[in-house]
């Protein structure tokens, strides 16, 4: 769930796919480009990871008209948390035609990830928000690991749609990441950076790991009194409860 068909096809028709264009072609084939899938810890409860990326399955278990671009979360009523410290980048609303969701971009330096250089910078998108949920943050503003962004809900408000936020992570030249234009298709809002580069999702929440055995990548859970100092990537984007 994310992208109607009817804006896929009016980016490609613009050719404005820049962002998602070479995501794409990688994930053309309809496998998953990664092959990373998540390991949970005993003792949590997580809400589930429901589509991977690269997927070519929706969660209604219908065929996607497009690979996946990111990673479906959660159960009704999941709060998301920031996955790493950031700044929140943008706000912005979304009209689908089956119903509105506010949409959240942070960006991350390396040094928010724990990770070396100064090449590349993240931006982590969260879609299907409700504007209530998201009240509290301001564009601009920090935000530190395991603040609270919103709640998983029904993408649109709309009950038919299981409950779920989709995120969408990107790699970007740290000195083109101001090259950031936004485009409205119907009342779909997007934003596009030819430079960005779409990445796994669970690839930045593997970083911590030193090394990936068949794909398996550990989730980790925020804890409040965690110390992340060293810590590398992301955490997982969703509070679990202690069972
Ligand atoms: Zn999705």
């Amino acid at each position: 769930m994310r992208i109607p068909a009817v804006f896929l096809t009016g980016l490609l028709l613009m050719g404005l796919a820049g962002a998602l264009g070479a995501a794409r072609d990688a994930l053309a084939d309809g496998s998953p480009p990664t092959e990373l899938t998540p390991v949970y810890p005993e003792n949590f409860a997580c809400g589930p990871i429901t589509s991977l990326f690269g997927s070519m399955t929706d969660l209604d278990h219908s065929r996607r008209s497009e690979p996946h671009v990111g990673i479906d979360l959660g159960n009704r009523g999941d709060v998301v948390i920031a996955p790493a410290d950031g700044v929140i980048r943008a706000i912005w609303r979304v009209e689908h035609g089956w119903g509105d969701d506010w949409n959240v971009l942070l960006l991350h330096a390396p040094a928010d990830l724990n990770l070396p250089g100064q090449a590349v910078v993240y931006f982590t998108e969260f879609d299907h928000l409700r504007r209530d949920d998201i009240a509290h943050l301001t564009v601009g503003a920090r935000v530190r690991r395991g603040d609270r962004i919103g709640v998983v809900r029904h993408p649109g408000n709309n009950a038919q749609f299981r409950a779920e936020v989709h995120l969408e992570v990107y790699e970007v030249p740290a000195n083109r990441q101001d090259e950031m234009t936004w485009h409205t298709d119907g009342g779909f809002r997007y934003w596009v950076n030819h430079a960005a580069r779409l990445i796994d999702p669970l690839s930045l929440l593997a970083q911590h790991q030193r090394e990936i055995v068949d794909g398996h990548v550990e989730i980790v859970p925020y804890h409040a009194t965690g110390d992340y100092r060293a810590f590398r990537g992301f955490i997982y984007p969703l509070s679990c409860p202690n069972e």
